[in-house]
């Protein structure tokens, strides 16, 4: 199935918004093996639009629109593409029922425009929306497909999981399975070095190397006749890819690094404590975002000053002066500091030069030290992020400590 992704808001044009939506389902519908072959996007402007669908259809057979689908004056899509596909709109009453069932709930009156969102082509396949009021659809006809879904995101992402992704998975002689890994301490090129002739000789399971923010991803994928077929030759390559680089591998579901740690602390019902100096907390800013952490967090400390690491965690004044407050000696009596004071299990410090100045020949920006005390011992690990950039050091050294936190709890 070739494919294009509309998107239909004259807000696009004008550079009002970022069009997030031709992301979200560039991603998913290659997720699904379907290759997207165009981003198209256009005002909302009926004779435009469709013109676009004609010249579209010269090459793809699958659209899959959003935007413009909602109650207010230039939300046409629908009738745009209604005539597109010799098709008009009537009115589908389970969407109208479900449209007053929710202003009733609200208690707000519900106007005529609003009603006009029940209206959708005769021949289509309704998508109820579950997060908003514009219901999506789905029109078929001579071997073409167009999937309307609702602009926000929100809404768009709910009803593509809930029922694009069955709608497609359906129309397809063949399942993909896929698993994606994520790495952390390598880079994109060492890592792709290191598979290379996995990927060299590839057909099925495919691999592919994305790296995003510091962090590294493998995606191994497989297309088949069956989903036990594709699962099988998935697992099979990953753990071929395990052998090479499975160190740097802290997830095969694709989970952010912050939640596997979380969900590890809350499993071994570890608690845990975080005394901050050049990330100001964001440490435990990631860490409670996790629903759950209460359970293990006890707190976060910001020790910013000289003076709040002695006061608060006990660091020597001695270190400070003759190491440094960026140093190995000072992160470990932080860490070590910690532990006095909350009496928890696993206590994280850091301290290092975040940027853009600051730095000097012996301690430039980015050098960073995380040291981690767990079981009585102290661990330090010491790295330099070659970046100036001030939000890039604070963000690598959150993922830095989570990563050590990550090792010590394997280890075990
Ligand atoms: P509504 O029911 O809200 O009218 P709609 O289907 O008519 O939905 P639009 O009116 O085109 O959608 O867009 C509504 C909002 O959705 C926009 O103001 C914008 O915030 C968001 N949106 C629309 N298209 C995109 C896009 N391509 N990427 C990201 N956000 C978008």
């Amino acid at each position: 199935m070739k494919s294009a992704i509309l998107s239909v808001g004259t807000e696009l044009l004008f550079g009002q918004i970022v069009n997030t939506n031709a992301v979200y389902l560039s991603q998913q519908l290659n997720l699904l093996g379907i290759d997207v072959m165009y981003h198209y996007t256009v005002g909302d402007n009926p004779r435009r639009l469709s013109e676009l669908l004609d010249h579209i259809y010269q090459d793809c057979d699958l659209i899959i629109a959003t935007g413009g689908l909602g109650p207010t004056q230039d939300d046409l899509t629908k009738e745009t593409v209604a005539e597109a596909f010799d098709d008009r709109l009537v009115l589908h009453q389970p969407s109208m029922d479900a449209l007053e069932k929710r202003f009733a709930g609200r208690k707000i009156p519900m106007t005529e425009n609003n009603r006009k969102q029940a209206w959708l082509p005769s021949k289509a396949e309704v998508l109820p929306n579950q997060c908003g009021t514009a219901p999506g659809f789905a029109l078929e006809k001579d071997g073409r497909i167009i999937i309307c879904l609702p602009g926000p995101p929100k809404e768009m992402k709910d009803m593509f999981q809930k029922a694009v992704k069955p709608y497609l998975e359906a129309r397809s002689e063949s399942v993909i399975y896929y698993k994606m890994l994520r790495a952390f301490g390598i880079g994109e090129s060492a890592l792709e070095t290191a598979l290379l002739d996995l990927i060299d000789g590839q057909t099925d399971p495919t691999i592919a190397t994305y790296a995003k923010e510091g962090e590294c991803s493998v995606r191994v994928a497989s297309k088949r006749a069956t989903r036990e077929e594709a699962k099988a030759a998935v697992e099979e390559m990953t753990e071929k890819v395990k052998e090479r680089v499975g160190k740097y591998i802290y997830s095969c579901d694709n989970e952010e690094l912050c939640q596997v740690v979380a969900r590890k602390l809350m499993e071994k019902g570890v608690s845990v404590a975080s005394a901050e100096s050049c990330t100001g907390g964001l440490f435990a800013g990631a860490l409670t975002d996790i629903p759950g952490i209460s359970a293990v967090f006890d707190r976060g400390l910001v020790t910013y000053s000289n003076r709040a690491k002695v006061e608060e965690l006990g660091v020597r004044p001695e270190t400070l002066e003759r190491f440094g407050a960026v140093s190995r000696e000072t992160a470990g009596e932080m860490a070590e500091g910690l532990a006095r004071i909350s009496g928890c299990q696993v206590c994280v410090a850091v301290t290092g030069v975040a940027g853009p100045d600051g730095g000097t020949p012996e301690k430039p920006v980015g050098l960073a030290y995380v040291a981690v005390h767990y079981k009585g011992k102290t661990q330090c690990r010491e790295t330099t992020f070659r970046n100036q950039d001030r939000t890039w050091n604070r963000r690598h050294c959150v993922l830095l400590m989570l990563d050590t936190i990550n090792k010590v709890l394997e280890e075990e």
